[in-house]
């Protein structure tokens, strides 16, 4: 925390991309405190400059109406502080999907003979790596 400096000239600028949208009849009244508290929200919640860009282009894109505080809110913690990588392009051995398909033969005890067993393992390339890599970081954050 803090360790993030948005300036204020930064944030009037967001804000002002977010004055775009038009208020409604019951903000009327009070324009100028909804835009301090979109000035306040935006200063709080955006991780970087990037961040409050984006949060700004979310909100401008899909807003019905100015944001109130806690819909603002909302947006900033839906919007990722970093935007998702693209995954990285894939092998020819894995025609692009980043998983293999491993068939061994195994002894099969109940037919007495061996049987083709396949599993699904990560490809060795970029992308299977990449693959195996977020689930890891999804088990390490349950
Ligand atoms: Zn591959």
């Amino acid at each position: 925390m803090g360790q993030h400096q948005l300036t204020e000239s930064f944030i009037t600028v967001q804000v002002a991309r977010l004055r775009t949208i038009p208020f409604k009849p019951e903000q009327k009244a009070d324009v100028g405190a909804f835009v301090e508290e979109a000035k306040r929200i935006l200063k709080k919640s955006a991780k970087s400059e990037d961040h409050c860009r984006r949060i700004v282009d979310h909100v401008v894109d899909s807003a019905k109406g100015f944001p109130a505080p806690a819909a603002l809110l909302e947006a900033a913690a839906s919007v990722p502080e970093r935007p998702a990588e693209p995954a990285p392009a894939a092998c020819a051995e894995c025609s692009g999907t980043g998983y293999q398909v491993i068939e061994r033969l195994a002894f099969n005890a109940a037919s007495q003979s061996e049987l083709l067993t396949s599993a699904v393992e990560y490809c060795t390339c970029t992308r299977g790596r990449w693959l195996a890599q977020k689930a890891t970081d999804r088990k390490e954050s349950a």
